[in-house]
Order: C-alpha cells, then sequence, then structure tokens
C-alpha cells in the first residue's frame, strides 16, 4: 500500500491511473477503522482495479469541538488493516492539504435534506460533510464512492451532492449495507467510547429498528415511534429522534406505500449513537 500525504502527489498519481483506463474506487473515513470500513474496502477491491482510502478528521463536519477532540484516532492499526484487505492507496493528509490557504468555503444547496433529523441536531453538518467530499472528489477521480448505509442521511445528501456538483455520471455512488455485531448493534468508531455495560445496552437501538419493522403492517406510525421512544428511554437513553420516513426524501412518512426506513438517533452516557433500517 502506498501512503500519500500530499493532495498534489496522489492526484497526479491517481489521473495516470485513470488515463491509462485503470477503474478507481474510493472509500472516504475519519479512521478509528472497525471490520464495518473494511466491508466498504473489501467491496470496492472486487470491484476495481485501484482502491483509495482516506483518513481525515473533518473538523468542518463536527458541531460539537469536544466531539472532534475526542475522535478515536488508531492510525498504526488501521494501515495494518488496510494493508491486510488489499487496499492500494491510503490518502492522509494533513488540515492544510483539504482546506489550504485559497480554500473558499461554498455553499452546497442541500433542501429540506440539511434541516431534517441529523441536520436539525447537528446544525451545519452536512454543509462539512460536503465540503469535504467535494474536495476529496478533487483530488480523487473516483469511478465509484463508497459509502455505507450506517450512514443513511449522508448517503442521500451525498447522492445530491453529486447532483449539484455535476458529477452524477462520472461518480457512482454505492451504498453499501450496515455491519453489525452479532447482538445487533451497529459497528461504529463511537463504540470505542462505551463502557462494555453500555454496549450491551445499546443493543436496545437495533432492536426498536426491527420491532418497528415487525410491527409495520399494523400501520399507526405515530404508536410504533411512540413505542420505540418508550423502550428507549427506559433502558437509559436520551432520544434525539426516531422517525419513520420516506426513504428518498427523509420526510416523515404516514404510509406503507413509499419506501420506509426508520432512522434513530439517542446518546447513552453521553455518546451519540444513530442507527437505521429500511421498512419494506
Ligand atoms: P466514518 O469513518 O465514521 O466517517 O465512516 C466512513 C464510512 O464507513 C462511512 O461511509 C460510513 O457510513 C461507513 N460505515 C461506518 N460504520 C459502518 C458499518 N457499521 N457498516 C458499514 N459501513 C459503515
Amino acid at each position: 500500500m502506498i501512503i500519500f500525504k500530499s493532495a498534489e502527489g496522489l492526484s497526479a498519481h491517481l489521473y495516470l491511473l485513470k488515463k491509462e483506463g485503470k477503474k478507481i474506487g474510493f472509500v472516504p473515513t475519519m479512521g478509528a477503522l472497525h471490520k464495518g470500513h473494511m466491508s466498504l474496502i473489501d467491496k470496492s477491491c472486487r470491484g476495481n482495479n485501484v482502491t483509495v482510502c482516506s483518513i481525515f478528521i473533518n473538523p468542518t463536519q463536527f458541531t460539537n469541538k469536544a466531539d472532534f477532540h475526542h475522535y478515536p484516532v488508531t492510525i498504526e492499526s488501521d494501515i495494518e488493516s488496510l494493508q491486510r484487505a488489499g487496499c492500494d492507496i491510503l490518502f492522509l493528509p494533513a488540515q492544510r492539504e483539504i482546506y489550504n490557504a485559497s480554500y473558499v468555503a461554498g455553499h452546497y444547496e442541500l433542501g429540506k435534506l440539511e434541516v431534517l433529523l441529523e441536520g436539525h441536531y447537528r446544525p451545519g453538518h452536512f454543509q462539512g460533510v460536503c465540503q469535504v467530499v467535494d474536495r476529496l472528489l478533487q483530488i480523487i477521480p473516483a469511478s465509484t464512492l463508497y459509502l455505507g448505509q450506517k450512514d443513511y442521511q449522508q448517503c442521500m445528501v451525498i447522492a445530491r451532492l453529486l447532483q449539484i456538483t455535476g458529477r452524477e455520471k462520472e461518480v457512482e455512488l454505492a451504498i453499501v449495507p450496515t455491519m453489525r455485531q452479532p447482538d445487533g448493534l451497529a459497528l461504529s468508531s463511537r463504540n470505542l467510547r462505551l463502557s462494555p455495560a453500555e454496549q450491551e445496552q445499546a443493543t436496545a437501538i437495533s432492536e426498536v429498528l426491527y420491532a418497528t419493522k415487525s410491527n409495520l403492517a399494523s400501520g399507526n406510525f405515530g404508536v410504533l415511534k411512540e413505542e420505540a421512544f418508550k423502550f428507549l428511554t427506559a433502558r437509559g437513553f436520551s432520544v434525539d429522534y426516531i422517525e419513520i420516513a420516506d426513504a428518498r426524501t427523509l420526510e416523515a412518512a404516514s404510509g406503507v406505500e413509499q419506501p420506509l426506513v426508520a432512522l434513530v438517533a439517542a446518546s447513552l452516557g453521553g455518546i451519540r449513537l444513530i442507527d437505521n433500517l429500511i421498512l419494506n
């Protein structure tokens, strides 16, 4: 695996490969890699000639600065995991490589996607996500961009970013299913900050999602959401939202005739967890 720290060096290398007709798969991450991330790397390695993973903890997408400063960093084991998985290139930029002196933050027109759910609780978050992905795609001429369904709203936002930046045709978006522990807990870098007891409690999130899916036929979404809220609150969570939404727009849904996704954000001992499940 080649490690690039310079955006210019990486770009020059990749544009040559692209000219030779190589397919480039790109997996953006913030590191602290786990099996969920590695499932994206695997998919990319199988579908492309070259796989690039980036590790960059992007300051502009953190609304809570303490969260940014406490974000886990496990770079040595990340490098080992990527090597073992057959990743070809790791991009490990310093902040100035991404946001250099001439960088001017643009505004991305994301519509309601920006203010619903995560957007409501983390104002500015999706603008920050778009800034970094837009910049990374300037550096990395990806044929396919791999994102995890774990961050469902982020996937919808990036689909919009590809549209509004005119990259829809050149960059394919591949959404990879969420990888879970055998007990259902979605793998997340933030799980590292939960105590063993909290990790066990945290399985309640996937439990409510699967229960919502099983009981969908009962039809009353208000009741389903209320039950899910009570279940999580009784298990010590502070719940930001539980929504049953249209899987494309993420607006609250009321009937089963549209594609549906259930989304949850809830904190345990100050650690905020998100998860989602496609319902139909
Ligand atoms: P992050 O490092 O948290 O920014 O995540 C990098 C990518 O890995 C994002 O596209 C995430 O959605 C994806 N990802 C995170 N957790 C999982 C998981 N449990 N299963 C699949 N993909 C995941």
